[in-house]
């Protein structure tokens, strides 16, 4: 069909198709229908023809060399924000979302394995801890064998009287990484051990920063907290 209303596109078309496939490179053209209609589309049509009359006569200064490098750029920008604007809007996975909200963040994960299937249950908010099994039928309740609460991640974490030695080495490594940035910055910074503090470290707002680095220290305390825990998570 668009080779009858282009024909001089699809002829130029199907030359450099030709020429590609004598190197062994096969590219397929095919029909995409247009936008027209689409409100938002139509309005980004009619900027951009807009735009572009103005640099063709000459009131808009724009180059005339783009580098690849300056079109990975812009296409990383592109599919990062539509990947955002997805993951912002999505009605699934909003656990995730609330320890990892930015697209594309270096998520520090453990060495063990064991260990790193407990965290990535925790991320997805699927455990094998009570208050998701009871939920999901495959446990008859969903107390903690403690008596004291329902057992989550954050009765295990922070509460839980079956690990009050490892969750007092994890606080106090805690407490010796916070001591050390305070000297260095000279900055009280006031670090709560809260469990989005453990789970997702660089994302913790709570009234201060936590860089790249500490982000590491904080995840080693919880790793080591994992794993010395006796309950598969
Ligand atoms: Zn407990």
């Amino acid at each position: 069909m668009e080779s009858v209303r282009y024909p001089d596109i699809f002829k130029r078309l199907t030359e450099v198709q030709a020429q590609l496939k004598a190197i062994d490179k096969f590219v397929s053209l095919v029909y995409i229908p247009g936008h027209t209609g689409i409100t938002g589309n139509d309005f980004a049509n009619e900027n951009a023809s807009k735009l572009a009359n103005s640099i063709a006569s000459g009131n808009t200064d724009a180059t005339d060399n783009i580098t690849v490098t300056d079109v990975y750029k812009l296409a990383t920008g592109i599919v990062m924000r539509s990947w955002q604007r997805m993951w912002n809007e999505d009605s699934t996975g909003r656990t995730t979302y609330s320890f990892i909200p930015e697209v594309g963040t270096e998520v520090i994960f453990p060495k063990r394995g064991e260990v790193g299937v407990s965290y990535c249950r925790i991320l997805l908010h699927d455990t094998m801890l009570n208050d998701d099994a009871f939920r999901t039928g495959t446990a008859d309740t969903y107390m903690c064998e403690c008596g004291q609460e329902w057992q989550t991640v954050e009765d295990v974490l922070l509460h839980c009287t079956r690990y009050v030695e490892a969750r007092s080495i994890m606080k106090d490594y805690l407490s010796n990484i916070c001591n050390n940035l305070k000297s260095k910055s000279k900055q009280k910074r006031n670090i709560e051990v809260d469990e989005s503090l453990l789970m997702a470290p660089f994302n913790y707002t709570n009234s201060t920063v936590v860089h790249r680095k500490e982000d590491k220290y904080i995840k080693e305390a919880l790793f080591d907290f994992l794993s010395s825990v006796d309950r598969r998570i």
